[in-house]
């Protein structure tokens, strides 16, 4: 027990040294000094650093060697710096060149599909966003506690297999992209498909597996940022993904469909743009602030700049959100020239990425960097 409290008493004084050395970073950056804008090589690292580039920053990608060609193509990006392992943005070499350039880092979803939250933690340069809260989105049980505090309609969660009388969505843990996921709807086929992730080695047990009930609808992805500069929310584009092979079983006709035996995953492959009908854009706007009320509570400083709200409209309407995204998601890579909602709030293109850089911008200039890191 003794333990117990000195081990977690030692981690809050590091959590608190790391904090004071982060604030220290930032209010040193506020004096009239470039900044750099800094993201791993991936996800929608080449919208960040676009909209960087566009709000007058240096940039610089950290990227693994089998992508440095691609990342090379884009005159917008001042710096690559090469690494042979994502693991390398924890050394110290990394480390340097983000002090050197004055740089600061904007986190994706595949920084958080990498790294646990305590490696995240743990990183001493400067995070755009809150960085507490991507524990929040890691962990399957918080991420339902801030779905819950925020009043968003989830889908029904089925705790045994035993208890599966519907269809049900099966999902692993993480942010794993809908790899691996399937449909059960009794406790057979859920086991015939847990008992192929066992055997792929995807999962150590069956209880890695989270059950989900289905909603049938339209699958959305609402993308918003939250400015704690002038505490407004703006809604800024929605996409639907489109995922193999689940989106592409329509186009074999059913007696084909019959004669395959076909597991089909919800492995993302590209986004598609979606515009809602406007009768539903209040209740869209309704959903981001109770989302932004609550983790202002539960994980104080609350949300800093991007997020999405992930879930199905049914045919009534009625949106049931299954997740959300605690930062930028890839469907934002749609509207790296503004879309139909960003150009109703900007008379420039405006893109999530730039959304950022804009808001370390306006930060920066009226000294309030400390508020958009953390
Ligand atoms: P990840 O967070 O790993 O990227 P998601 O949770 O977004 O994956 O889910 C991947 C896909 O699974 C979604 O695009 C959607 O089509 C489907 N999905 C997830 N949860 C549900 C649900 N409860 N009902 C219906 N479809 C769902």
């Amino acid at each position: 027990m003794l333990l117990v409290i000195y081990l977690y008493w030692t981690r809050s004084i590091l959590i608190t040294l790391k904090r004071i050395q982060i604030t220290v970073l930032v209010d040193k950056m506020s004096q009239d000094e470039p900044m750099t804008i800094a993201t791993l090589g991936s996800h929608s690292a080449l919208q960040i650093l676009k909209g960087a580039k566009d709000e007058g920053f240096g940039t610089l990608l950290i990227c693994e060697e089998n992508r440095h060609s691609l990342y090379k193509r884009f005159r917008f990006i001042d710096e690559i710096l090469t690494i042979s392992h994502y693991d390398e943005l924890l050394d110290s070499r990394c480390k340097q060149r983000l002090d050197n350039t004055k740089s600061i880092i904007i986190p994706h979803g595949t920084m958080i599909a990498y790294f646990t939250y305590r490696d995240i933690e743990n990183i001493s340069v400067p995070i755009f966003g809150n960085r507490k809260i991507f524990q929040w989105e890691s962990d399957r049980n918080l991420k339902q506690k801030l779905m819950n505090a925020s009043q968003l309609i989830t889908p029904k969660l089925i705790q045994r297999k035993e208890d599966i009388d519907k269809l049900c969505i099966v999902k692993l843990h993480g942010a794993a992209g809908g790899r691996g996921y399937f449909l059960a709807w009794n406790k057979e086929s859920f086991e015939e498909n847990a008992t192929s992730l066992l055997n792929q080695r995807r999962i150590r047990s069956e209880d890695d597996l989270f059950i989900q009930e289905y909603v049938i609808g339209v699958p959305t992805y609402l993308q918003f940022f939250y400015s704690p500069l002038n505490r407004q929310i703006e809604f800024l584009g929605a996409d639907i993904r489109y995922e193999s092979d689940i989106d592409s079983i329509g186009r074999i006709p059913a007696k084909q469909q019959l004669s395959i035996s076909l597991q089909p995953s919800y492995n993302v492959i590209g986004n598609l743009p979606l515009v809602l009908r406007e009768s539903l854009l209040e209740g869209v706007y309704v959903m981001g602030e109770r989302f932004v009320k609550a983790s202002e509570e539960l994980v104080p400083p609350g949300m800093i700049g991007p997020f999405c709200l992930e879930g199905v409209y049914d045919k009534e309407g009625i949106f049931t959100t299954f997740e959300f995204s605690a930062r930028i998601v890839a469907g934002t890579n749609l509207y790296i020239n503004g879309s139909p909602y960003s150009e109703l709030i900007y008379d420039e293109p405006m893109s999530m990425g730039r959304r950022i850089a804009h808001e370390i911008r306006i930060a920066k200039e009226k000294g309030f960097l400390n508020q958009v890191f953390t």
